[in-house]
């Protein structure tokens, strides 16, 4: 491996070390920054004599997540549970998600809410940051070190937020009244060095570099899982949701389809769908919830209409994008609303 490589797992080895006794969590997207780093950690942790005992690698599934990414980072968070089980390395893989009535289809299906779009982004908080911070909360009582793959070179951005956060691969994250500290050990990567680490670190051995690879194929920003200290707007990413709304357009699946990703075309056509139908004010209600003369939530008959599509979409793709709890939370949430409707003068 290269030299900056091995000084990485070099700070990582002395890291965990003098934090044997905290709670090690590893975010892990699946993606190329935060595979880099968990290669990293898992072959500094192979090297140590007494390592820490708590290791979490921590993944979050939306339940809307790109569907090319969905069903790599799938099979990598299958195969690595396998192997850090015959490795020996006590470190748990723990899929991360909403509670069912945060999720993005129970929001809009279930409670009639538009579709994200830049001022109204209520699916970054529900569907990615809360469930991790929750986790993290609990972990912290441990006395928590959190692992990610930020990166000084990423962007201007990130520059200026490493830059302000002191520059260092320790930094401390304050969230209420409690405070943890955050490991940066590819920092001072540049994007080269991810892909060396990505290729060349041979361990976990889960993880196909070519796979992800073929992912990376169009290049472009991913969508943060942990809100690091100072995070990005989540939105433009070839690893977000493929139900994005934000975005105008969903230039990552495009781009995949037109290279031949042909599968993406039925997801692609119900996210435009769903954006468009959005600014259809037949379809909202009169008002807000509060009361608001604005556009509210989506009446029931459209609610019913984006679920007859959705459930088509399932059965075009084979592919299950409702659970069973899911739709359970929708219908009572239709049950209540009926009521309001009612009283709305809203057509049934
Ligand atoms: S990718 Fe888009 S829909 Fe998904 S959480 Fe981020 S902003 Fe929201």
């Amino acid at each position: 491996v290269t030299q900056k490589i091995d000084s990485a797992i070099k700070i990582a080895k002395e890291a965990l070390v003098e934090n044997r006794n905290s709670h090690w969590v590893v975010g892990f997207s699946g993606g190329k920054d935060s595979t880099a780093v968990l290669k990293i950690i898992i072959s500094a942790y192979k090297a140590v004599r007494r390592p820490p005992q708590k290791l979490d690698i921590i993944y979050c599934d939306t339940g809307v997540e790109s569907i090319l990414l969905d069903r790599y980072v799938k099979g990598v968070l299958k195969r690595l549970r396998t192997e850090l089980r015959s490795t020996d390395i006590p470190a748990n893989v723990k899929i991360l998600r909403a509670p069912v009535s945060d999720r993005f289809f129970v929001k809009i299906i279930g409670r009639g809410y538009p579709p994200p779009t830049n001022s109204f982004r209520w699916c970054t908080k529900n569907l990615r940051i809360r469930p991790v911070s929750k986790y993290l909360k609990s972990a912290s009582e441990d006395d928590a070190v959190v692992v990610l793959g930020m990166r000084e070179n990423e962007s201007e951005q990130r520059r200026r937020s490493v830059t302000k956060s002191g520059g260092t691969v320790w930094q401390t994250q304050r969230e209420g009244k409690q405070s943890r500290r955050i490991f940066l050990p590819i920092l001072n990567f540049e994007l080269t060095d991810v892909w060396d680490a990505v290729y060349l670190v041979k361990h976990p051995r889960s993880i196909d570099p070519t796979a992800l690879d073929r992912l990376y194929r169009n290049g472009s920003e991913e969508c943060p899982v942990i809100k690091p200290p100072s995070a990005p707007p989540c939105a433009s990413g070839r690893f977000g949701c493929w139900t994005c709304t934000v975005v105008r357009r969903d230039r990552s699946a495009e781009a995949a389809i037109a290279s031949g990703t042909k599968e993406l075309q039925p997801y692609l056509d119900f996210r435009n769908w769903l954006a468009e139908i959005r600014n259809d004010y037949s379809k909202r209600w009169p008002e807000r919830r509060s009361g608001q003369p604005q556009p509210g939530p989506f009446t029931i008959s459209a609610r019913k209409e984006i679920l007859r599509t959705l459930s088509r979409l399932e059965r075009r793709t084979g592919h299950r994008l409702l659970t069973p709890s899911e739709r359970a939370a929708i219908g009572l949430l239709w049950q209540r609303d009926v009521l309001i409707e009612r009283e709305l003068g809203i057509q049934p």
